[in-house]
């Protein structure tokens, strides 16, 4: 080794910075929580702190010693938070630490802490202090270090210059870039970590200004507004109900829900307008919709409505807390009284399970308000699907109910999603059941903010793409489940009748205000799927910054119902991909 190190001085240098970053990128990796994209990103980003030393090799000791103790001091950070919690760290974490009060999380993480840490954290800090002292100066010819140098900045840095120069994507995208790819490596976790942290917490407060000065609804009134009652939304992800037997897929995916049918209501034309989740949800928990998008900041949310009418409403989710795209839902959760935030992993494709929310679910149903919202926002079936459920929960593995046309090669995926809906049952299902028991009425409707297609069609394809629309991306599950108190309040059972009727989550708000028994002004009782005066309207789907692409649903899949059908009978039969007629 130390015949290495003196062999290849300048490699062994590297080897030295990369230390830091790589480390915690690996175990990050082995414990399975997370691909290998964050260690690439390391193991390149890393290769900037050769510069200097190129520069100026003499300098070679001092400065990565130097150097060395800040990325000593901001890997640790990375490294000790995967030792205690099993995460990779992120800006989330950052957010969580911001949010919560000092003695809080001082309990908390002492509550984790186990005397082995610190001999694995001693073991950490050990390793470079002798890789340091191997350390010798290189010795290379002028013309061919600054070569290096010039060749070591261009990779580096490839993510902003090929951003701006070829791709042409403007200053701020090409510099987004760059700070994605280097926040693996330290001390960029902690520098970026925090910029991203300060810049979300403005773009999220300003989003709160404005709703704070929104006028609240005009009449607002309740039915039986002093009886005891616990509403329940709970929101999925990426669930497509056509692969679910309780929509009638052939594969048994939801056997816990198939056999509580009866205690349900399950409605079966509901679609999202918009297959992204932000997208999707901004509609569904405002009264935004296609047509006008900036009604989310001008009317009330479906949080404040509820508050409004004197719900204590407690946000619990599973989703990433804080990242770019994440910033509007974590806003939307800030306008609850109470949230849980469970997920704090950097990438989304990190193992999570949504079983996490029964714990704190438990909790909140016990909370002693007598009118509670309960919002449990779920990972649900997202990609990557194997990283959804628990080694327990492996079922599909073979080609039985496999269409003929999935080949060998996506089959493993097609059975990993068949076995992520199975594990989502199981946990819709214990949230039902967890409400059991709960005095006063109790109600709980549940959807997924968007389908997901999963080879579901000859031609393969497993994703979403508002350009490139099949109903796979926009059908989604809409069932709702309520105790005796709330169904003879309500004439639950009645709902049965609504069933088939064609509906947009874009106007779930309607549904939930009806559900909740309010009424006030702007209400638009067409708009409820279970009011008597519901009117059948066109369900917009494609792209609101792009008006000309906004068509109905039905005109676009003409086929709609039919077309289930043929889904039950297609396996091994060649599902033709709908036409898009209209
Ligand atoms: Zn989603």
């Amino acid at each position: 080794m130390r015949d290495f190190a003196r062999r290849y001085p300048l490699f062994w240098v590297y080897l030295f910075f990369l230390y830091f970053s790589a480390v915690p990128q690996l175990l990050i990796h082995i414990s399975g929580m997370s691909g290998t994209v964050g260690l690439r990103q390391a193991i390149i980003m890393s290769l900037l702190w050769l510069v200097p030393v190129l520069v100026w090799p003499r300098a070679v000791r001092a400065y990565s010693a130097l150097l060395g103790v800040v990325l000593w001091a901001a890997s640790l950070v990375g490294f000790s938070y995967w030792l205690v919690f099993g995460q990779d760290f992120s800006q989330s974490v950052i957010f969580i630490i911001f949010e919560s009060n000092a003695a809080e999380s001082l309990e908390f993480v002492s509550s984790y802490l186990k005397p082995w840490h610190v001999l694995a954290v001693l073991g950490f800090s050990a390793v470079p202090v002798w890789m340091w002292r191997q350390i010798t100066v290189p010795v290379l010819t002028v013309r061919y270090r600054s070569r290096l140098a010039v060749a070591l900045v261009l990779v580096v840095g490839w993510p902003f210059w090929g951003s701006l120069l070829v791709k042409q994507e403007g200053l701020d995208k090409s510099r987004y870039h760059q700070v994605i790819r280097m926040e693996p490596a330290a001390p960029w976790n902690l520098v970026f970590g925090y910029m991203k942290y300060q810049d979300q917490l403005a773009a999220m407060e300003s989003i709160l200004d404005k709703n704070r000065q929104v006028p609240p609804l005009e009449q607002l009134t309740e039915q039986q507004p002093d009886a005891e009652k616990t509403l329940v939304l709970v929101l999925g992800e990426s669930t497509n109900r056509q692969r679910m037997s309780l929509y009638g897929y052939d594969r048994e995916t939801t056997p816990l829900l198939d056999a509580m049918q009866d205690e349900l209501v399950v409605f079966d034309d509901v679609v999202t307008a918009r297959p992204y989740t932000i997208e999707a949800l901004q509609q569904a928990l405002s009264f935004a919709d296609s047509n006008n998008t900036q009604t989310f900041f001008e009317k009330p949310t479906l949080i404040n409505m509820m508050k409004q009418a004197g719900y204590e409403v407690t946000w619990i989710t599973n989703q990433q807390t804080q990242t770019r795209r994440n910033t509007m839902l974590t806003t939307l959760s800030q306008m609850a009284d109470h949230q849980v935030y469970l997920n704090n992993n950097r990438a989304q494709n990190a193992s999570q399970y949504d079983e996490d929310v029964l714990a704190p679910f438990g909790q909140a149903l016990s909370d002693e308000a007598r009118k509670k919202v309960i919002i449990v926002h779920l990972l649900g079936t997202h990609r990557k699907y194997d990283y959804r459920y628990p080694a327990s929960f492996r079922h599909f593995s073979g080609r039985e109910g496999v269409p003929n046309w999935v080949d060998d090669g996506n089959l493993e995926e097609y059975n990993q999603y068949d076995d992520a809906v199975r594990y989502n049952d199981f946990v819709v299902s214990s949230l039902i059941n967890s409400l059991k028991g709960t005095p006063g009425q109790t109600l709980l409707m549940y959807f997924s903010d968007h389908g997901e297609e999963v080879f579901d069609y000859p031609e393969p394809f497993c994703g979403r793409n508002e350009y490139d629309p099949s109903p796979a991306m926009y059908t989604v599950p809409f069932i709702a489940w309520a105790n005796s108190d709330y169904a003879k309040a309500n004439d639950f059972q009645g709902w049965n009748k609504f069933r088939h009727r064609p509906y947009s989550t874009a106007d779930f708000i309607y549904t939930w205000a009806d559900a909740a028994q309010l009424d006030f002004a702007s209400f638009e009782p067409q708009r409820s799927l279970i009011s008597d005066g519901f009117k059948a309207m066109p369900r917009l789907i494609g792209d609101p910054d792009n008006p000309q692409t906004l068509r109905d649903y039905s005109a676009v899949f003409p086929r709609g119902d039919v077309w289930s059908e043929l889904a039950q009978e297609s396996v091994g039969a060649g599902r033709e991909k709908p036409g898009k007629g209209g």
